[in-house]
């Protein structure tokens, strides 16, 4: 057993950590106010390698491997959820192409998504359901050399930037398809931005998909193998919803130290308070659980294993814990938290998202007690 972490990881930990002091942390308010998806930032993300982290170099990635992904993730997301999951949400379709791609895919989608070059979306939540796959009604109807696929996906994240998205799709009656779909593609319509109370400025969209030719070299695997490839790949989501889970804590553990150190009562400073130190000790214990969760099951996957049951464990315990940790940050601000001049105000409502996101809590569970009994 080893927890200590490599001189490359501690690198690439102190350059995100730079990365995201100075160019994330100075917009997060902007970006939560305004709702705008940040392009610039994305960008920058791409061309600091940022978006291709878990995969080999022969695929534009930069080969630091899932625990070097969660650690930048991590050290972004603290700075502002909202660009962290900017990262990680390309990484979900990176992951298909990357596992169930062919060479010429990994070429034409894996290559410029993980060099930044490209943005990468993935769609399968429909009006009726973001649960359960069984119920997605998307058609793919099949053409001469490829699809007509018609629908209409809900909450697509960075839809307003993304040039390529992994768009879920059934045959008539048959199982589930991955496609790649290119965004520029004729019948492939961005809504306006849904409103959203945390992860503001994710362009997260309806999509509608006015029978989009799809070529039948976009499909991702086998035929009818989708099901298999979202359970798969919603475990690498799922590895980084909990790691910005771990992160919104922690931003929201070290304001609450600050405050609770400067704001008085009765003359001396709250933190020495027992009742405020029962919260931060509370926070801190939760953050270093999740944590370690977070890296193991990122350590298993560069041990190239399956962490369907390791994600949804470090997803449901973080997500939870975020919730509860940033509910203490508010507390321990007393209504200065309550300000939405103070950051740990849109910390809570970003904590919040990842209970619900990417697999509800209650999902999570079903995945968890499937493996135990
Ligand atoms: C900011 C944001 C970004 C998103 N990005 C994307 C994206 O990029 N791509 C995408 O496809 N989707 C995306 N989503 C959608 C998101 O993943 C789904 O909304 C989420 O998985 C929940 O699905 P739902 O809203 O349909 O909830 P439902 O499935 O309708 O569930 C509602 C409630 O019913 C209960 N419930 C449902 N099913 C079960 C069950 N099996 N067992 C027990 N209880 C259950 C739970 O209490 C649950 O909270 C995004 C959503 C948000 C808010």
């Amino acid at each position: 057993m080893d927890f200590n972490l490599g001189e490359q990881e501690k690198m690439l930990q102190a350059a995100a950590r730079r990365f995201a002091t100075d160019l994330v942390g100075p917009r997060a308010a902007e970006i939560d106010a305004s709702g705008q998806f940040p392009f610039d930032l994305a960008e920058e993300m791409g061309a600091q390698g940022y978006r291709g982290l878990p995969y080999p170099v022969k695929y534009g990635g930069t080969g630091a491997g899932y625990a070097g992904y969660v650690l930048a993730l991590e050290q972004i997301c603290q700075a502002s959820m909202t660009v962290g999951a900017i990262m990680a949400i390309n990484t979900v379709p990176e992951e298909a192409v990357f596992r169930f791609g062919n060479e010429e895919q990994k070429r034409a989608f894996l290559r410029p998504l993980a060099k930044g070059e490209l943005l990468g979306g993935i769609a399968f939540t429909e009006a009726e359901t973001g649960s359960d796959p069984g119920l997605i009604t998307t058609i793919a109807r099949k053409s001469a050399d490829g699809y007509v696929v018609t629908g209409q996906k809900q909450f697509v994240a960075l839809a307003p930037a993304a040039k390529l998205v992994l768009v879920f799709a059934r045959r008539e009656g048959e199982g589930l398809n991955a496609f790649i779909v290119d965004t520029s593609s004729s019948g492939f319509i961005v809504r306006e931005p849904c409103e959203t109370m945390g992860l503001r400025g994710l362009g997260t969209s309806v999509v509608y998909l006015d029978d989009v030719y799809v070529p039948g070299q976009n499909l991702v695997g086998e035929e009818g193998q989708g099901f298999d490839i979202l359970l798969e790949i919603m475990s690498i989501a799922r590895l980084g919803v909990a790691a910005e889970a771990v992160a919104v804590s922690q931003a929201a553990l070290e304001l609450s130290v600050d405050y609770a150190r400067e704001r008085k009562a009765r003359g001396r400073p709250i933190a020495k308070l027992p009742t405020i130190q029962w919260h931060l000790a509370e926070m801190a214990s939760r953050i270093e659980a999740s944590r370690w969760m977070v890296y193991r099951a990122a350590f298993l996957r560069d041990q190239g294993l399956s962490i369907r049951y390791e994600s949804s464990l470090a997803k449901l315990f973080a997500s939870q814990s975020a919730v509860e940790v940033t509910r203490m940050a508010m507390q321990v601000h007393g209504s200065y938290g309550a300000m939405k001049t103070m950051p740990v105000e849109r910390l809570y409502r970003d904590a919040k998202m990842t209970e619900i996101y990417v697999g509800i809590s209650e999902l999570q569970r079903n995945i968890i007690a499937s493996y135990l009994v």
